[in-house]
């Protein structure tokens, strides 16, 4: 049984993980943007804007936004003057992004098919690393974050957002109840696929905890690993330094 893994709340094996996930994004990819905004009520827009003050992009930097999807981070980060390859297991979320990225004359962006565990970019590559909400869809986390590791330069910066289940008691139930009954029904009525949007709840309740994950970075060799909760835990932004 040790070589099953979770999809959402299913035990498969490792390669029907990766398969299954693949075929959750191409379902979802022309719908992704909208689904975001109805599922969050907008509120992903702040979160993401959150994350990339965070990150602080420069001007000259060269940024991998892995699990990037349709560029939501990455079009935030090129418009600060860095330079940002996004890249994503899915060529259907990659070309919604490249569409997106062309209607609104964006440049400094490239993007690339990748697996998050593990890439085709030479060692010392990146000046930072961001992975937002994308984590936890990755079949073997630790191989991603020792990735991560490689493809940055010394002194790289880590950032990862993720969905967390909320310490608040009163905030955690109500959000449970929000997840498990409305995402699954607005993913059927607009995007007519009830199943993607329940497999993405289970993934969000399956995600390690901001301290497990914290181990986890550190296991990777990113020194100053944190968590830094919002919105009483229900999202937290993790980074970590390449030395
Ligand atoms: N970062 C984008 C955002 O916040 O809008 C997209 C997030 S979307 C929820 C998750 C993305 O992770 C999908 O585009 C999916 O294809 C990608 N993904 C899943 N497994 C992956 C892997 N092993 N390597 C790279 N990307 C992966």
């Amino acid at each position: 049984m040790s070589d099953k893994v979770n999809f959402g709340d299913e035990l498969v094996s490792p390669e029907e993980k990766t398969r299954r996930v693949g075929a959750v994004f191409s379902s979802v990819a022309r719908r992704y943007d909208l689904m975001n905004d109805l599922m969050s009520g907008g509120m992903h827009r702040l979160w993401k804007e959150r994350f990339v003050a965070r990150v602080k992009p420069r001007s000259g930097e060269q940024i991998l936004d892995m699990a990037g999807g349709t560029g939501d981070v990455a079009f935030r980060m090129v418009q600060r003057g860095a330079h940002v390859t996004v890249a994503d297991i899915n060529p259907d979320m990659l070309a919604v992004g490249r569409k997106r990225a062309e209607r609104r004359s964006l440049e400094h962006l490239s993007w690339k098919v990748e697996n998050a565990e593990g890439l085709s970019f030479a060692d010392a590559t990146f000046d930072a690393y961001t992975i937002v909400f994308g984590i936890r869809n990755v079949t073997d986390i630790p191989a991603a974050l020792r990735e991560a590791h490689r493809v940055l330069k010394r002194g790289g910066r880590f950032y990862c957002m993720e969905f967390s289940s909320s310490d608040w008691p009163g905030f955690s139930k109500l959000y449970d109840l929000w997840a498990s009954n409305a995402i699954p029904r607005i993913g059927k009525a607009v995007a007519h696929d009830e199943d993607s949007y329940r497999y993405l709840v289970e993934s969000i309740r399956r995600f390690p905890r901001p301290g497990a994950f914290k181990a986890m970075l550190s296991d990777a060799d990113f020194v100053r690993a944190a968590a830094e909760p919002m919105l009483g835990g229900l999202v937290t932004i993790h980074s970590g330094w390449k030395i």
